[in-house]
């Protein structure tokens, strides 16, 4: 490794020049990914982490102006899953090596605790050795905390944008970034893992708020971070907005690996989206993680949250072996277990609720 390399992989406090420069060129790019390959390599080794994509519902309460299945979007035909379609998922998943599902969907108010206590539970019941990830936006505290205890493990709630100004423009009015960290923190004290994480290249996005986003993800010290491009949606307010770029995008996976050794970082479907080479390129800048899609065919077309998401028959059964045999080919290992957030050596000595 030559030097410049073995020293960007030690490096955890890059000051915001380092930073600027790093994400502002394709001048360090060699050096950067080789470092973040070599961070990864040195915590997970080969292993790459699966989980199961469940699009419970897109049906939402919301109205963010980036995302296609926003309340304001007339155009989008609605579904939601039930019981019976969301283990079926599950069974398929498990019987494809996945030990973690995610439950993602819009802020759909027919799932109550209860309807989503009895949901966890049995998945728990049924498969033991899974973990159960949610990404259902915001809910009260109550709502975490007994999703939490009827077996929930982690939770994905992406703060979007740590500039309050910034986030003010993505969303609608009421939707205030500092109760987005809120939730974040709860969400912590809980006991879930936590994820969080940002779109790039959103619209009127600039330097300064990835640096913003950068140092909001050290305070908060999330177990996984998930970040992807911007991709337009034609029925949304920001139709007319350019995408958000792969190259920064790999370049802002590369550097989140150098600051968070530890973190799971998912080569996303939206990076997927905008490059046919994405997961493995998203693995090579440093991700050790992939969110193969679980949902039934039938409604995939209509989880879209921006245009041209992949859904095709990639993603079915076959297609998923497929993706595994791409993986191992590109020199990566799939882990079959629940890949949880390692303990960090330094916060050994806190009670870090992993075990329930
Ligand atoms: N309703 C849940 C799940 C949302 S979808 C929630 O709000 O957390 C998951 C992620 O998709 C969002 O956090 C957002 O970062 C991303 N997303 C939504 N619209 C997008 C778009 N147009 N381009 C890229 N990513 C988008």
């Amino acid at each position: 490794m030559d030097t410049r390399v073995e020293e960007l992989a030690r490096c955890q406090n890059l000051d915001d020049s380092a930073l600027l420069k790093l994400m502002g060129t394709d001048q360090y790019d060699a050096q950067l990914f080789a470092a973040a390959d070599a961070v990864r390599r040195r915590v997970y080794g080969r292993d790459v982490y699966l989980r199961g994509l469940i699009e419970v519902s897109n049906i939402c309460r919301n109205n963010c102006h980036y995302c296609g299945i926003r309340r304001g979007n007339r155009l989008v035909k609605r579904y939601r899953l039930n019981y019976e379609d969301i283990l079926a998922c599950c069974t398929t998943g498990y019987a494809l090596n996945f030990r973690t599902v995610v439950l993602q969907g819009g802020e759909d108010l027919i799932h109550t605790d209860e309807w989503l206590c009895a949901l966890i539970g049995e998945i728990k019941k049924r498969y033991l050795d899974c973990a159960i990830t949610l990404s259902l936006g915001e809910r009260p505290a109550a709502s975490y905390q007994a999703l939490f205890e009827a077996g929930a493990d982690r939770y994905l709630l992406r703060h979007e944008t740590a500039d309050a100004g910034h986030y003010g423009r993505l969303h609608p009015e009421g939707m205030r970034l500092e109760e987005r960290m809120r939730h974040l923190w709860e969400l912590k004290a809980i006991g879930y893992q936590v994820g969080s994480g940002f779109m790039v290249g959103s619209p009127y996005q600039r330097p300064e708020h990835l640096l913003a986003d950068l140092r909001f993800l050290q305070e908060l010290q999330p177990a996984m971070i998930g970040i992807g491009p911007f991709i337009s949606h034609r029925d949304t307010p920001f139709k007319h907005f350019a995408n958000g770029a792969l190259d920064l995008t790999l370049r802002l996976i590369a550097i989140l690996r150098l600051l968070f050794p530890y973190a799971l970082i998912p080569a996303t479907t939206a990076l997927s989206t905008i490059a046919p080479q994405g997961r493995e390129m998203g693995l090579a800048a440093g991700a050790n993680v992939v969110m193969p899609n679980l949902s039934p065919l039938a409604v995939r077309k209509l989880y879209t949250l921006y245009d041209n998401k992949i859904c095709t028959g990639e993603e079915a059964a076959e297609g998923v072996r497929l993706l595994q045999r791409q993986i191992e080919a590109a020199g990566y290992r799939i882990a079959v277990h629940r890949g949880d957030a390692p303990l960090l050596p330094e916060r050994q000595g806190e009670i870090y609720k992993i075990t329930k």
